[in-house]
C-alpha cells in the first residue's frame, strides 16, 4: 500500500481504526505467545497509527487483560497458555505503538472470549460487552479499519461483531498476522471475513520504517 493509499483510510474523519492486543506476549519474540511476523505487524499497526492520528481518525487499541487464573489458559482447562495477565510486561502494548485515543481492555474476570467488542462467561454463557461500541458510537464512527494480532483469533471475533454491529469494515492484511494452532486457520479466515463481508485491504504496505531489531534475551 502507498502511503497516499494509507491516507486515503483514514480522509473520512467518520472512520476508526481499531488495533487489536499489539501487546508484548503476541508481538514480542519473547512474548509467551508469540505471533509469527509480530514484530512487522507491530511496526505496520504503528504507521497506520500515525497515519489515522494526522487524519483526525480516533484510533483505539484493544488490550488483552486476564487475570492470573481464568478459564482462558492452559492450566484451568482453555486452550492458551498463560498471557497478558494484568500489568505484566506481556500485557503492555507493544513498545513500536504509540498511545492510542482509547484503550479497551477485555478479557477481564472469568470471561474466555476474544472479540474486542465482548466475551462470553464460559459457565453462564452470558456475554460481557467491553466499551469499544460505546466508545465508536460517542465518537459518531461509521466505519473501521482493523488491523492486529492475531488474524484467526481476536482479529477474526472482533470484525465478525464489527459486520453484525453493521459497521462497513475493512482489515489490512499486512498489518495482521494469525497464530495457527491449525494448520491454514489464517488463510481460512480470511476467506471466513471476506464471505462476511470484510473488505480486505490487501496491498502491502510501503514506505515504512522497516521495525528494530527484535530484542533478544530473557523477558523481563
Ligand atoms: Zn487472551
Amino acid at each position: 500500500m502507498t502511503e497516499d493509499l494509507r491516507g486515503a483510510l483514514f480522509r473520512d474523519p467518520s472512520v476508526a481504526l481499531v488495533v487489536v492486543d499489539v501487546q508484548n506476549d503476541f508481538a514480542d519474540p519473547r512474548g509467551s505467545l508469540f505471533v509469527p511476523g509480530g514484530v512487522e505487524v507491530a511496526a505496520n499497526c504503528a504507521a497506520l497509527m500515525g497515519d489515522a492520528s494526522e487524519a483526525g481518525a480516533i484510533v483505539i487499541c484493544t488490550q488483552d487483560w486476564h487475570p492470573a487464573i481464568t478459564p482462558h489458559f492452559q492450566e484451568q482447562g482453555g486452550v492458551w497458555p498463560t498471557h497478558c495477565v494484568q500489568g505484566s510486561w506481556g500485557a503492555e502494548l507493544q513498545r513500536l505503538l504509540p498511545h492510542p485515543d482509547h484503550l479497551v481492555r477485555k478479557g477481564q474476570g472469568q470471561l474466555d472470549g476474544y472479540s474486542g467488542f465482548g466475551s462470553r462467561e464460559p459457565s453462564t454463557g452470558r456475554v460481557e460487552a467491553t466499551a469499544l461500541r460505546e466508545v465508536l458510537e460517542r465518537r459518531g464512527t461509521q466505519s473501521l479499519v482493523l488491523a492486529g494480532l492475531a488474524l484467526d483469533v481476536c482479529v477474526r471475533e472482533t470484525a465478525l461483531d464489527a459486520v453484525r454491529l453493521g459497521y462497513p469494515t475493512m482489515l489490512v492484511t499486512s498489518a495482521t498476522a494469525a497464530v495457527e494452532l491449525t494448520p491454514g486457520a489464517g488463510a481460512g479466515a480470511l476467506e471466513e471475513l471476506e464471505a462476511a463481508g470484510v473488505k480486505l485491504v490487501r496491498r502491502p504496505l510501503s514506505g515504512l520504517p522497516s521495525p528494530q531489531a527484535p530484542a533478544t534475551g530473557p523477558r523481563p
